[in-house]
């Protein structure tokens, strides 16, 4: 009997930095321009054009590599790699390769608890940080014509190879949430590995568990959801287990994903890093990133996704599940922050939190750095405040969202209230009539409420509540109908 195995998993992350120009030519980096427009002699890799590194490129890298604790170098060179491939018009790609700009780093992932177990939390090292430029593009056409578009080719990368420390295809697609996630509270990066802007090559091997001694390992390319990566990994962990447990040997090579056979296929045997005869880039001087450019960077650096959320648990008394939702973007962890802290109140900042998960986020799309949100923190705030000092019910809340979304980002909270005519009856007389009469139309429901069937009280708010079409103070219903009901 075979004591099982154990998968050995490590990540390739490929990501494009906003930049607005290439790595090193000035030309843009806007996505969906006709083809072959967005290129220049460097780029095109003309005879006598020369790269200029894109200063601004290199400062969203060293922000890459400080968030994720990584070490900068002082002194880093640019080295080509040389392939052929028609997206490639030089021949090569400038990468860095036995000298990149950082190293050693790590990133924490939170996973699950075992079992009633509370959730534990796994540190990932990172090898090493390192910019490239990337390749254009190749397009097959129907007519069995490939044509090249080169906009993307030297569009800015940074390449964040992780040691192979995760061992389970779920850890492995938390390991890219939480490193997507980071990227995009970073703003150097918009998350999207649908359109390729983040991308993921993983390295899978297995061993017998318990084994030190690595086994041979396959690497996956361009795995383009985050729902594909636990499932392209999980069917290469079966594959591989098959193959040992048949007696044969995993061959060391690049498989793709098929997400309509759900499995994995060969794409070509694994090159290593002598087939790409890399050398030192004789056009590039050595990049240095000075203590004091670094020093600055370091001060740029955001509140970074997992501390943002463990302070809206203490600051703000926030749930970690309510902060988990209220950080999955930037755009909309500042929109919660700024609508929660108008007013400096506990409470204040839970019912907000509250208003925006179940209301407000259904109506949020976001894109990118962007999210479209309806209405502006400040309505928000408003809002709430309204809720908070009773003078409006959560239901009448709801609908006021509604009307606030229609009239725009200047209309008032406080105004539609009063144009609308949606005060909150607080009125103990108003309520007491209505009280009366829904216990005076319902006598049977009231004599069996008060034989011990307690749970028609819920019917009586219910009534008072329609009878009021949802304007009446809940808390004052609720004592005004407990006391008539006693009384009987
Ligand atoms: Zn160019």
């Amino acid at each position: 009997m075979h004591p099982g195995w154990e998968p050995v998993i490590g990540l390739e992350v490929h990501a494009q930095l906003l930049t607005r120009s290439k790595l090193f030519c000035a030309c843009p980096t806007t996505f969906g321009a006709p083809p072959n427009t967005h290129v220049c002699p460097t780029c095109l890799g003309l005879p006598g054009a020369l790269p200029v590194l894109n200063a601004e490129a290199a400062r969203m890298a060293v922000k890459a590599a400080l968030a994720l604790d990584c070490t900068v170098r002082p002194k880093s060179r640019f080295a080509r790699k040389n392939y052929f491939y028609p997206d490639l018009p030089k021949g090569y790609q400038v990468s860095q390769f036995d000298e990149p700009f950082s190293d050693h780093g790590h990133l924490d992932i939170a996973l699950e608890g075992a079992e009633g177990e509370p959730p534990r939390t796994k540190r990932a090292r990172i090898l090493r940080i390192h910019m490239e430029e990337d390749a254009g593009k190749n397009v097959h056409t129907a007519g069995s014509v490939s044509v090249v578009d080169l906009n993307r080719a030297g569009v800015p990368l940074v390449e964040i190879v992780g040691e192979p420390d995760l061992s389970s295809p779920q850890e492995a697609a938390e390991y890219l949430r939480t490193l997507r996630d980071i990227l995009v509270f970073l703003g150097i990066n918009d998350g999207n590995l649908e359109e390729g802007s983040f991308r993921c090559d993983a390295n899978v091997s297995i061993k017998p568990i318990g084994e030190a001694r690595l086994g041979t390992r396959v690497e996956l390319k361009n795995i383009n959801s985050f729902k594909f990566v636990e499932k392209a990994i999980a069917s290469e962990i079966e594959r591989q287990k098959e193959i040992l447990e048949g007696g044969g040997r995993v061959v060391q090579e690049t498989r793709g994903w098929d997400e309509t056979t759900t499995s994995t296929f060969p794409l070509r045997s694994k090159e290593t890093a002598q087939d790409y005869r890399y050398f030192p880039e004789p056009d590039l001087p050595p990049v240095v990133l000075d203590d004091l450019f670094v020093a600055r960077v370091r001060a740029e650096l955001p509140e970074l996704p997992r501390v943002k959320r463990d302070r809206f648990v203490t600051e703000l008394g926030l749930s970690p599940y309510a902060a988990n939702v209220l950080t999955q973007h930037p755009r909309i962890a500042a929109f919660f922050e700024e609508a929660a802290t108008l007013h400096l109140d506990a409470a204040h900042a839970g019912r907000v939190a509250n208003f925006i998960q179940s209301e407000v986020l259904r109506d949020v799309t976001t894109q990118g750095q962007q999210a479209s949100i309806p209405v502006t923190a400040r309505q928000i705030s408003e809002l709430i405040r309204l809720v908070d000092t009773g003078k409006i019910s959560g239901k009448q809340a709801k609908e006021l969202y509604v009307k606030l979304r229609e009239a725009g980002p200047e209309a008032s909270a406080a105004s539609l209230v009063s144009q609308l005519g949606m005060a909150q009856v607080t009125d103990p007389k108003a309520i007491e009539d209505v009280c009366a009469k829904v216990i005076a139309d319902n006598p049977k429901q009231a004599e069996q409420l008060r034989a011990g069937k307690e749970a028609l009280f819920g019917f009586f708010v219910g009534q008072v509540m329609k009878a009021t079409k949802g304007s009446a103070n809940p808390q004052l219903v609720n004592d005004t109908l407990k006391r008539l009901l006693a009384a009987g």
